[in-house]
């Protein structure tokens, strides 16, 4: 590559999902997923979002920071083909591109604007936050642009979208152990859609793409926001949450 540009990060992601594993594969499919995004530095400033309320889902231009470090390959396996397969990076969605930019458009719930305390001389600071939902990022991710997302342009009747037409379809049930419910329960008034959160997550089955429709006795660990969740295939169509456990690190 010859050039390069450089681009200053506009906000930060906070994310339920903590870790990569079990982050959906698009935005919009787990609509519990709920997160912030702060803006900062230059653009942590209402002028900058003056007339976004009126849209009801932005666009989201941002830096796979979770994977950046690993570099890039011309061709990649996308897990839709079952990992099998390999096509070029530009005909993927995969997070490991020449330049490391995601998009996703997510829901914008509400902008908010607080107070953020003072600062070293005394003046009184604010920070401005996106309130999003259906999101599909990681904690932590640096946001580069925000745009609205504008039906007119963006919605594309009849388009083709290949090996990725339709949304994936899995028909799992989600069952909870006593345990998982009772946890559940003593945690609704903070994370009223914790249950709603993990269902929706574990339908999409996040198992590695060579696992997809077998069955498997393996017990796998995910968190979501403080939360560590050990669930397991009952079979194929029947997956069980085993335990939900509060780690210390809280963060709401
Ligand atoms: N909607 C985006 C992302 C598609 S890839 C796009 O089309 O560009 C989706 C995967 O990105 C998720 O499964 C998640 O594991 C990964 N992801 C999300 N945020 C990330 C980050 N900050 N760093 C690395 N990977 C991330």
């Amino acid at each position: 590559m010859t050039e390069s540009v450089n681009f200053n990060v506009i906000g930060t992601i906070d994310s339920p999902y903590k870790e990569k594993f079990a982050i959906p594969r698009q935005p919009g499919i787990v609509t519990a997923a709920q997160g912030q995004l702060r803006l900062t530095g230059l653009a942590n400033n209402d002028e900058l979002v003056r007339g976004l309320e009126q849209f009801s889902h932005i666009w989201l231009l941002f830096v796979f920071h979770g994977t950046q470090s690993q570099g890039w390959k011309p061709l990649v396996r996308p897990p839709r083909l079952g990992g099998n397969k390999k096509l070029g990076v530009f005909a993927t969605r995969s997070t490991f591109r020449p330049n490391p930019i995601g998009m996703s458009v997510v829901k914008l719930d509400r902008i908010e604007q607080c107070s953020a305390g003072q600062n070293n001389v005394g003046q009184k600071t604010s920070q401005v936050i996106l309130h999003i939902s259906e999101l599909d990022l990681l904690d932590g991710t640096p946001i580069i642009d925000i745009k609205p997302y504008v039906p007119y342009a963006d919605i594309i009747e009849n388009a083709h979208g290949g090996y990725a037409q339709n949304q994936p379809s899995n028909n799992i049930t989600i069952i909870f152990s006593q345990a998982a419910l009772q946890t559940l329960a003593d945690n609704i008034t903070l994370y009223p859609s914790l249950q709603s959160l993990i269902e929706q997550v574990l339908k999409q089955d996040p198992r590695p793409a060579y696992k997809q429709n077998k069955t498997d006795d393996k017990i796998y660990g995910m968190s979501l926001y403080h939360f560590n969740i050990k669930w397991q295939m009952s079979d194929l169509s029947t997956l069980q949450v085993m335990t939900i456990e509060a780690t210390t690190n809280h963060t709401v």
